[in-house]
């Protein structure tokens, strides 16, 4: 039987504090990634919100762009929250010239671009996968999924924009699931890590 998978949140920067008291609130310990030594002590991560352009910056700084690219493409379970979707994300528009990205899950995203006219806003969405009740999403300077590609679950979308997506072993949403008391995202992120690992529960 596989060891307990050991879940680390990256801790550069923006809500990580949040994501690691929703993980807390499921019973989940985890460990905050800054360093390569960091990531090769876990089995999944979460990539949280913040600011994409920072979070690369502070990726090359602290030497991870290689380690977690690597791991990415090795098919780590991974969940990137707005920001973290964007560095997650196959095409990034309206990026700066400086910023790159990983990759990992089939998607294009166009950043600050989603409901332009207000920065910010919450809304009550259904989420099929997380059961019949809505999640109360709140989006802050949220990135526009513009294109899907085939193997892409699109899990929820507002206007016809998917806002959460699956492929694999990486899952993404454009909003911030660890701003409010409702832990579903994070629970759905844990069974994926139980299905990738083996481990049931
Ligand atoms: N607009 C930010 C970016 O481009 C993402 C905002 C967020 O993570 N809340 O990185």
């Amino acid at each position: 039987m596989n060891p307990t998978p050991r879940v680390g949140v990256l801790a550069l920067q923006g809500a990580f504090g949040a994501h690691q008291r929703s993980l807390a609130a499921l019973g989940v310990p985890s460990l905050e990634v800054r360093t390569p030594g960091d990531l090769g002590n876990v089995d999944a991560l979460v990539i949280p919100g913040g600011e994409s352009t920072t979070l690369w910056h502070l990726l090359g700084v602290n030497g991870l762009v290689e380690p977690l690219g690597e791991r990415l493409a090795a098919g780590m379970p991974t969940l990137g929250t707005c920001a973290g979707l964007i560095l997650l994300a196959s095409d990034v528009r309206d990026g700066r010239s400086d910023q790159g990205w990983f990759s990992a899950i089939d998607i294009s995203v166009r950043r600050n671009a989603f409901g332009r006219q207000i920065d910010s806003f919450e809304c009550d969405l259904a989420v099929p996968a997380l059961g019949p009740e809505d999640f109360h999403a709140v989006f802050i300077r949220a990135p526009l999924v513009e294109h899907v590609g085939p193997n892409v679950e699109v899990l929820a979308a507002v206007d016809g924009g998917p806002v959460a997506v699956r492929e694999g072993p990486v899952l993404a949403t454009a909003f911030h699931p660890e701003l409010t008391g409702d832990t579903r995202v994070h629970r759905l992120f844990m069974d994926v890590l139980a299905t990738r690992t083996g481990q049931v529960g």
